[in-house]
């Protein structure tokens, strides 16, 4: 119950590239690491991992599996 109606204003605010946890401006995260030319792996100030597109300027919250995935290698 509280999943459905959380998850639409986090949507939202990312959308506005906005961090869903803080709210803090996406643009403003820490480059932790280029996945390809396109997309670079960010981290918000309150440590929540994202992946930033771009192309789009789109902005997408890294699974465990991305995280660990491409902060190992
Ligand atoms: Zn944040």
């Amino acid at each position: 119950m509280i999943k459905k109606v959380l998850k639409p204003i986090q949507v939202k605010l990312i959308k506005k590239n906005l961090c869903p946890g803080c709210t803090m401006n996406l643009e403003k995260c820490n480059n932790l690491k280029d996945v390809t030319e396109n997309k670079k792996i960010v981290q918000c100030k309150c440590s929540r991992i994202y992946i930033w597109d771009i192309d789009t300027n789109t902005y997408k919250r890294a699974t465990l599996d991305e995280e660990q995935h491409f902060l190992t290698k």
